[in-house]
């Protein structure tokens, strides 16, 4: 994979953000306030791929600003992780209305965008959150996405090598706001996240 000097990252980062921000490729662009870009550092070891903005990130342009952040930050605090070293971004950049599921053809409309965002950060670790991210990824670096689909359980707080990359899929932290009880365990899984840093 190729790698990207500082100076090409943001550059290339900068043109793709401008591909996200005007894009029009599936209908959730009429429904959208904002098309919501990666955000965090660049120079990231680690990448949190979430499923979509939610309804506050969509009309502040920001990431993890809602109640999931919330819950994101928390753990990250927990786990001694700051949040200005990481790099966030969604798999689906526009708001999904009423927090439906994704659709396939919105899925492989919109992945597109992080296929290039990883290839340009360049992380050590791919940290996909929750059912959807994590299916995609596995997915995309030929893992069986059958065994994904039927258990992500099998592989929440994992590390696999695939194809070259480090990924740990972790429970969306939305996860948590509907199951407290997982807290404990997920806290354990970003402290050791954050051995990759
Ligand atoms: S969800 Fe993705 S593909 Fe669809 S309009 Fe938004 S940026 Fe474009």
């Amino acid at each position: 994979m190729k790698q990207f000097s500082l100076l090409e990252k943001q550059e290339s980062l900068d043109v793709l953000n401008y591909q996200i921000r005007v894009c029009e490729r599936c209908s959730l662009s009429v429904t959208r306030k904002h098309a919501l870009t990666g955000e965090g550092n660049i120079e990231a070891r680690i990448m949190f791929v979430a499923l979509s903005p939610g309804v506050k990130e969509d009309s502040q342009n920001r990431m993890f600003i809602g109640p999931s952040g919330q819950v994101f930050d928390k753990l990250l605090y927990a786990a001694g992780i700051d949040r200005e070293l990481v790099f966030m971004t969604n798999l689906v950049k526009c708001v999904l209305p009423k927090n439906r599921k994704p659709s396939v053809d919105e899925i492989e409309s919109c992945s597109h965008f992080l296929d290039k965002e990883i290839l340009i950060i360049h992380p050590e670790v791919i940290v996909p959150l929750g059912y959807y991210a994590t299916l995609t990824i596995l997915t995309k670096y030929h893992a069986d996405p059958l065994a994904a689909e039927m258990n992500f359980a099998k592989v929440n707080g994992k590390l696999l090598f695939l194809n070259g990359e480090k990924i740990f899929p972790l429970p969306h932290p939305a996860a948590l706001l509907y199951n407290p009880s997982f807290e404990p365990d997920t806290i354990e899984k970003y402290k050791e996240l954050k051995t990759f840093m």
